[in-house]
């Protein structure tokens, strides 16, 4: 077969699933990937549409709905902790019957332990340089190693090596929307039984969750910044800035915040999409959010990464050169991305409102909303747009 061995970058979402189809079509996959294990832990996602189809097709459906969070619903709070509203949570999370919620960490068990016996992971490395061969990749890993490949993927995430090394810098590509996420683990306090709720300030909004198969609970941060970029890694300095956007709010935010310094799993980062014109370049591709990242307002990155890689992986399969197989990846996917990128800034301006009147108005709405009638078919219209996103692509091309 040609283009026989196949490294990927990353081993989350989109590289495992890459792996997993890569090997099922009679190709060698090798995934490396930076961290010294499978990264588990992390927040909740959604696989929705078409993703649900690939998960099925890899026969772990019924895990994933094992696993499932099972929150049962969510109420949006006012500053004293009083229950404005509340639904339950299939409809909140923009869910149709069969959609499954889960942790990323649990998927990404599932996906690892699904392919680790057929597969070749390299843990606690990652690319140095990639030196195009005429018949291949040079890649030098940070270990020292040089190997030779047929084809690199890069499935590494919204601030992708593969693409910084094949593309250029990041800034060409990343785009902030103009907020900030944070998300980290904290002690279940309010008592919570998979249960969310959440708190919108003026340009802040804050929320905390449980869910099954977990004795914790998870709080997360939503807040406007600008479009600035900042590429500050640093905790404490980030941890900070969080504090900050927060200063003088209510509820149990103070208590929230007092968790981030001890949490093993402090995630913050901007909310930004990954817009670029080509997805590749030679035998280089990107797969996932490295190559289309939408954003966590979108609720579709899961997805796009599951089926990117099978989709990826059937082109790769059908047309046996890689350029042809890389050409119709991108045709097929595209369209698909871009309906589900649209959703991101959109749903973000509902999530965090600009000013205290859209609070006021809001929660005004929403106790109204709360008391109608057949309310509940009057919020799954308002998510449909998601529904559609999700399933506008088939997986047969
Ligand atoms: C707070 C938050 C909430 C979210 N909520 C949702 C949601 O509700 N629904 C949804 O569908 N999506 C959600 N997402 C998005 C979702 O997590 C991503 O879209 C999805 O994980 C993309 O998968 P990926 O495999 O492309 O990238 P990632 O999951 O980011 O994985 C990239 C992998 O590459 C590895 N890596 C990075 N650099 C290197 C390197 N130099 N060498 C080797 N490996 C490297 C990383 O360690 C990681 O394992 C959310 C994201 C966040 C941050």
């Amino acid at each position: 077969m040609r283009n026989a061995n196949v490294l990927i970058s990353g081993a989350s979402i989109a590289g495992t699933t890459l792996a997993f189809w890569l090997h099922r079509n009679g190709f060698t996959p090798t995934v490396v990937e930076r961290a010294p294990a499978i990264r588990e832990g992390g927040y909740k996602i959604d696989i929705r549409g078409t993703a649900l189809a690939v998960v099925e097709r890899m026969g772990v459906l019924d895990e994933i709905h094992r696993l499932r969070t099972d929150v049962r619903g969510a109420s949006v709070v006012d500053r004293s902790g009083r229950r404005v509203a509340s639904m339950d949570g299939d409809t909140f999370g923009g869910r149709e019957h069969g959609d499954a919620e889960i942790m990323r960490g649990d998927l990404n068990r599932l996906l690892y332990d699904l392919t680790r016996d057929d597969v070749e992971y390299l843990f606690d490395d990652s690319i140095s340089a990639l030196t195009p061969l005429p018949d291949g990749v040079e890649v030098t890993f940070a270990s020292g190693t040089r190997r030779r490949f047929d084809l690199v993927v890069g499935a590494d995430g919204l601030h992708s090596n593969v693409r910084a090394l094949a593309f250029g810098d990041e800034r060409e590509f990343v785009r902030n929307l103009g907020y900030h996420v944070s998300i980290f683990s904290v002690p279940n306090h309010l008592d919570l039984d998979r249960w969310e709720l959440t708190y919108v300030g003026p340009g802040r909004t804050a929320l905390t969750y449980s869910t099954a198969h977990d004795e914790g609970a998870k709080a997360m941060f939503l807040f406007a910044t600008g479009e600035e970029r900042s590429d500050d890694r640093d905790h404490e300095r980030q941890q900070q800035t969080l504090a900050a956007a927060y200063a003088g709010e209510g509820w149990e935010i103070p208590r929230l915040l007092a968790g981030m310094a001890e949490a093993p799993d402090f995630y913050f980062d901007s909310l930004s999409q990954v817009h670029m014109d080509t997805w590749s370049a030679g035998r280089v591709v990107l797969v996932g959010d490295a190559a289309y990242a939408a954003s966590p307002a979108s609720g579709q990155g899961t997805s796009l990464a599951l089926v990117g890689a099978y989709v990826l992986a059937a082109e790769l399969a059908a047309a046996g050169d890689h350029a042809a197989a890389f050409a119709s990846y991108e045709a097929r996917m595209r369209p698909f991305v871009e309906r589900n990128q649209a959703l991101g800034p959109a749903n973000i301006k509902r999530m965090v409102l600009r000013s205290k009147g859209q609070v006021r108005l809001s929660m005004f709405m929403l106790g109204v909303l709360a008391r109608m009638p057949g309310r509940e078919r009057l919020l799954a219209k308002a998510m449909a747009p998601i529904q559609r996103a999700a399933n506008a692509i088939s997986l047969e091309s």
